[in-house]
């Protein structure tokens, strides 16, 4: 039996990945959460499986146990969450990769990391290639995060050459599905909720700036393969997105054509460093990743997401 350990189990990301490895009964999975953004509904239903065990644990704090693979998710991913505790999501990326680590270094494990496309900051170069360095501002209200997940990779990397440390990490691009949550302030939850409940949909600034939005099983297919079926000497990084570019004001006006209601756009102001553009090239990734590539395209994922949203309310 494969003993798993997911942290950040449940968040949106962790616990769509707890639910899927569990399907596989020689998987163990040890689902580690704070509970800071992760929350008890995305993993109710794993409770009580004979396979999966859920550790109420802050990865700033080393922990022990004997594991086959370690999925590092754990952190805060929304804006306005990581932004409001940054000295605690620092911590989380920087303390937490280094428990997990170790973890990782004594078992023997492999460990992905959970790294991001928040990496290249606001980017000189588009598409985003792994090779590309990021244009990152060290000091701003973003940092926590953007510089918490570089200096994350960092120790990968360095764990990897001194310890020998087996390590894979993945660069995810805006990602999205059932098991978001509601409140945390990203910009595909807010849209929905805003729509569904008739109230006016926030774009911030003049919703010309872009992202390219992943549906969660593409990012949950190429996790399993970047884990299990890729090269041994392959340790990435390796972006993992859709390359579909949208800007905020299409995603809007997507999103109202499928709710309908009385929803209006209105325009607030763009918060500080927020990047202007954003699109993975997934070269790597389909080279890699035996042809990997997204398959489930936005309006399937919207409507996907759009049904998930309205049972919450
Ligand atoms: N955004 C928006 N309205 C909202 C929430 C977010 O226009 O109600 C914008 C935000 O300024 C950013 C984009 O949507 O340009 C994506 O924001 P999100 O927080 O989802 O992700 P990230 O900025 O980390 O890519």
């Amino acid at each position: 039996m494969a003993r798993i350990l997911v942290t950040g189990g449940a968040g949106f990301i962790g616990s769509n990945l707890c639910s899927k490895l569990v399907k596989d009964k020689d998987n163990y999975v040890i689902c580690m959460d704070n509970l800071y953004t992760g929350r008890m509904e995305n993993i109710r239903h794993l409770m009580g499986l004979p396979n999966f065990k859920f550790i109420l644990h802050n990865v700033q704090e080393p922990f022990k146990t004997d594991v086959d693979q370690i999925y590092n998710a754990a952190c805060p991913a929304s804006p306005p969450a990581y932004a409001k505790t940054p000295i605690e999501t620092v911590k989380t990326c920087v303390m937490g990769s280094i428990n997990m680590l170790d973890l990782a270094t004594e078992s023997g494990a492999r460990i992905m990391q959970f790294s991001t496309s928040e990496i290249y900051g606001n980017p000189a170069v588009h598409p985003q290639t792994e090779d590309y360095w990021g244009h990152v501002n060290p000091i701003g209200l973003r940092s926590c995060y953007d510089e918490g997940k570089r200096c994350a990779e960092t120790l990968c990397f360095d764990y990897h050459r001194q310890a020998g440390t087996q390590i894979k990490v993945i660069r995810i691009f805006n990602t999205y599905g059932p098991a978001m949550d509601p409140n945390d302030g990203r910009v595909v939850s807010n849209f929905i909720m805003q729509a569904l409940r008739g109230e006016d949909i926030t774009i911030f600034g003049d919703g010309s700036q872009t992202r390219s939005f992943q549906y969660i099983d593409d990012l949950l297919d190429g996790i399993d393969r970047m884990m299990n079926e890729s090269r041994p000497d392959f340790s990435g990084p390796v972006n993992l997105g859709n390359p579909h570019e949208f800007s905020m004001l299409e995603l809007a006006e997507k999103i109202l054509s499928k709710i309908g209601g009385k929803s209006k756009i209105v325009f607030m102001p763009l918060p500080l460093d927020d990047p202007t553009r954003r699109r993975p090239d997934i070269t790597l990734a389909k080279q890699e990743l035996n042809n990997w590539e997204p398959s489930i395209q936005l309006d399937e994922g919207l409507e996907r997401t759009i049904e998930y949203f309205r049972t919450l309310l």
